[in-house]
């Protein structure tokens, strides 16, 4: 390995809308046996980003950092190059059948995120290079289900286009799934690095969408993204390329003028949006939730976040496996949901809500 000591290289100061480049990498011996793993350990040593071997992508040890929250922080600066073991995937309702396991985490910082509970200690990026064994899976699962659409969600542990420039995955699924009669696939991001995706061979098989909000939760809850003019750019160029296009509004999240804020952001959408979207236009609303394993991880790591997180003003919704999580008591989320949903029946008549959740 060039590099077997992982020394701290001088700060950079990357702003969210840049493209990620890690401070450290660890690499999984297997994963050299793989083109995609062989081409990204030339690149990193080439770059001269220390590198080190790790036994196994789920237990990488080492990560500088001299409290918890600067562990935290250098872990997702940190990318390791795995492959996928675990050929199983996971359910994942409403928006799809399942989630496939393109890479997992993500360097943004949003307050909020899922991935503070679903791999709340191990915040560092993980993308996986035996693509093809991954894409094969996902054949077969969609073998199993003849004569039916079997839909696969490509974010649920990770934001896919944020690495995209690391791996090229998301391309080699998008035209996988183009191949596929009955096979979709979809995803979500917050940033705008769509470019390398606009001339995929998506056959439309793809919804690719955007993850929107009121500009107080993404001022105050989503550093490390892109901006909202940028995503909603990127839209537009998505939307000219042919992909069918969504908009996941979540958080949906309770603040003071959240009526007009949420107002506000869908005539921005409906004004500066191409006509080219509104051809097939999803909209998915997810109100907000959290955990208490996810509240205590984000109050120690964002410890001035204004995130609300009172258990006792929350509804507690029992989960799989026994594991609940904190909603908005019904009279809050019904309200969120009608002022939603009837501001996009007024704005997007053509468009269509897949879910409240
Ligand atoms: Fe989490 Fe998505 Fe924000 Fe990344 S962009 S931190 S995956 S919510």
């Amino acid at each position: 390995m060039g590099t077997t000591l992982l020394e701290r290289p001088e700060k950079k100061e990357q702003k969210g809308s840049k493209l990620f480049v890690p401070d450290y990498i660890f690499v999984e011996p297997n994963a050299l046996n793989y083109p995609l793993g062989q081409e990204l350990y030339r690149r990193f040593q080439k770059e001269g980003i220390p590198m080190q071997m790790t036994t196994s992508h789920n237990q990488v040890r080492g990560i500088p950092g001299d409290t918890e929250v600067e562990k935290y922080r250098n872990a997702k600066r940190t990318l390791v190059i795995g492959v996928r073991k675990t050929l199983k995937f996971e359910t994942s309702k409403p928006s799809a059948e399942y989630a496939i396991p393109l890479a997992t985490g993500c360097a943004a910082h949003c307050h909020y995120c899922y991935l503070n509970t679903n791999i709340g200690t191990k915040p560092y990026v993980r993308v996986y290079v035996n693509t093809d064994e991954i894409l094969d899976k996902a054949e077969k699962y969609i073998q199993e289900r003849p004569g039916e659409i079997t839909r696969f969600e490509a974010a649920c542990t990770s934001d896919p286009v944020s690495i995209e420039h690391l791996t090229g995955n998301l391309k080699r699924a998008i035209e996988f799934m183009g191949q596929q009669e009955f096979g979709r696939l979809r995803f979500v991001t917050k940033f705008h690095h769509v470019d390398s995706l606009l001339d995929a061979k998506h056959n439309k098989h793809t919804r690719f969408r955007f993850s929107m909000n009121a500009d107080y939760v993404i001022k105050n809850f989503e550093p490390g993204t892109s901006s909202f003019d940028q995503r909603l750019e990127a839209a537009g160029k998505v939307a000219k390329a042919g992909y069918p296009l969504g908009f996941i509004l979540a958080p949906l999240y309770w603040f003071d003028g959240w009526e007009a804020g949420y107002t506000d952001l869908l005539e921005r959408l409906r004004s500066q949006l191409v006509p080219e979207a509104m051809e097939d236009l999803t909209f998915e609303l997810i109100q907000h939730r959290f955990t208490k394993i996810a509240k205590s991880l984000i109050l120690q790591r964002y410890p001035k976040t204004k995130l609300e997180m009172k258990e006792e003003e929350r509804k507690y919704k029992w989960g799989k496996y026994g594991k609940g999580k904190y909603v908005y008591p019904d009279i809050q989320a019904k309200a969120l949901q009608a002022h939603l949903e009837s501001e996009i029946a007024r704005l997007f008549p053509q468009a269509r809500i897949e879910y409240f959740t």
